[in-house]
């Protein structure tokens, strides 16, 4: 054993190395590569202990370059990278949600690389308020009289039960408290907002006479909440928004909507009917309502609060609206991203969700040929290529019902696993997300630029080769 420790290189040889084999790491951190080596080494004498190592030469410099070099280059790649999202899933909370307009990434250019006007009153040349950046544009296009945004809808409905709820109760539909994923549940919620939850009805059906009754002198507000990513089928019923708004009017009490997605516009004429704009909640006698900005909006990260002027006057004036409040990329993206909405027809071609959400079967179908010829060009006999009709998801909590035709290239790998592929395909620069169905890894064009197409081969041209040299070395049955 100790023959074999002592074969260990010193740090120093290895990083001359490295160096020399890859002129790049000159530039990288000296410290932080250093470390590498070492953890590399340090995992060498663990092997060593364990008895997995038993040769002295497999320790050599030499022998050990290019594990060591792949090491070091992992070590040193940033935490944050793209990645490409063949799923199909448009709004993905784990791919980053909506990707933003060019208009708005221009946007958060000009925030980033210089001073901005953020928090200047231009007439007066004094401070201003950041609030009023997207203000205007949220009330023309909710149809609210005033709306600010915080850090995000989670922040919204926070806020919202704390200025209106603090000490006292909101009533809750049974049916409606939802958890969106992550750690978003909306009695844990409230609960910090200091509020009080009143639940009425029952899981599947709930009457406005159900909370009518509930109806306290602790009783500060209505909730309701759009079930986001769960479907209730069968023998349901909610109370329609018009009625809710009537009964807390009567008793002198707002009512919320917390809407989740929130849709800016109608999207029925795209094959999707039923998810609730946010203007129609307002109509509807909703007197505050919540929305994400980076779901089906398609904007960054935000929650957006709109409705009546004296409550959202009210919520600015919190102090956990300055705790919640949103940076002014977050302003800037979203402020470009609503100009869009102006122009209807505009946004549904210039924002890349409302783009992919809209877009035809025909030409999804067109795409994904497109793409299984050029894969079926690269990968050759490595990889049978397949199109297949399936459906593709909104994500992010919307449209839970709607299933979107699509089209999918469908790979089923010649000499290695679809498991072995799959996990080849994360350890790539860049990543390839898709989707196993069928026993297949599946594309899904919906969510890939045509543009990405030269990109995407590739990357599958290399995970099928690691994926192969994987199987070949730990005699995995391609079939696993
Ligand atoms: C997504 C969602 C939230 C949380 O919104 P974030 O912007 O992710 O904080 C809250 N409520 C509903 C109904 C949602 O769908």
């Amino acid at each position: 054993m100790n023959t074999l420790f002592r074969a260990i290189p010193s740090v120093d040889a290895c990083l001359t190395a490295l160096v020399a084999a890859d002129p790049q790491l000159s530039q990288a951190p000296h410290p932080l590569l250093r470390e590498l080596v070492a953890r590399f080494w340090e995992d060498r004498r663990k092997d060593i202990r364990a008895g997995y190592c038993q040769s002295a030469a497999d320790l050599a410099l030499e022998a050990s370059l290019p594990r060591l070099l792949e090491y070091v280059r992992l070590g040193l790649r940033p935490r944050f990278r793209a990645v490409l999202n063949a799923t199909g899933v448009v709004v993905h909370t784990n791919l980053g949600r909506s990707v933003l307009a060019e208009e708005a990434q221009a946007a958060v250019n000009l925030a980033a690389s210089g001073y901005s006007n953020l928090e200047l009153d231009m007439s007066s040349g004094g401070r201003g308020s950041r609030h009023s950046i997207v203000e205007d544009l949220l009330c023309r296009l909710s149809g609210g009289e005033a709306a600010f945004a915080v850090n995000n809808n989670a922040a919204a409905v926070l806020l919202v039960l704390n200025e209106f709820c603090q000490g006292g109760e909101a009533i809750v539909s049974r049916g409606e408290l939802v958890e969106i994923g992550g750690s978003f549940r909306i009695p844990e919620v409230m609960e910090k907002s200091g509020t009080r939850l009143r639940e009425v009805g029952t899981t599947n059906r709930t009457h406005l006479s159900d909370y009518a009754a509930a109806i306290t002198e602790e009783t500060r507000a209505i909730l309701r909440v759009h079930t986001s990513n769960y479907r209730i089928v069968g023998f349901h019923s909610a109370v329609p928004l018009s009625q809710l708004a009537t009964l807390a009017h009567a008793h002198n009490l707002p009512l919320f909507e917390d809407l989740g997605s929130g849709s800016l516009l109608d999207l029925s004429p795209y094959g999707l009917p039923g998810e609730p704009t946010v203007s129609g909640v307002l109509n509807a006698g909703a007197d505050l309502v919540m929305f994400s900005g980076d779901k089906v909006l398609g904007g960054p990260q935000a929650g957006i609060i709109a409705g009546k002027k004296n409550l959202v006057d009210r919520l600015k004036k919190n102090p956990l609206a300055r705790a919640l409040r949103c940076d002014k990329f977050c302003l800037a993206a979203l402020e470009a991203t609503l100009r869009l909405y102006l122009d209807p027809a505009k946004a549904c071609e210039r924002i890349p969700t409302l783009r992919r959400i809209c877009v035809p079967p025909e030409v999804l179908a067109r795409r994904a040929r497109m793409l299984a010829a050029r894969l079926r060009k690269t990968l050759g006999n490595s990889c049978a290529v397949e199109l297949r009709t399936s459906t593709s998801r909104v994500g992010g909590g919307a449209f839970p019902q709607y299933d979107l035709a699509t089209s999918l290239v469908c790979l089923t790998p010649a000499r290695t696993s679809v498991t072995a592929l799959k996990n080849a395909l994360l350890e790539i620069e860049p990543p390839l997300l898709g989707r196993l169905d069928q026993e297949q890894f599946c594309l899904d064009p919906r969510t890939l630029e045509t543009s990405q197409y030269a990109l995407v081969a590739r990357v599958l041209q290399t995970a099928l080769q690691q994926a192969e040299k994987l199987v070949a070395s730990t005699g995995y049955a391609a079939s696993q």
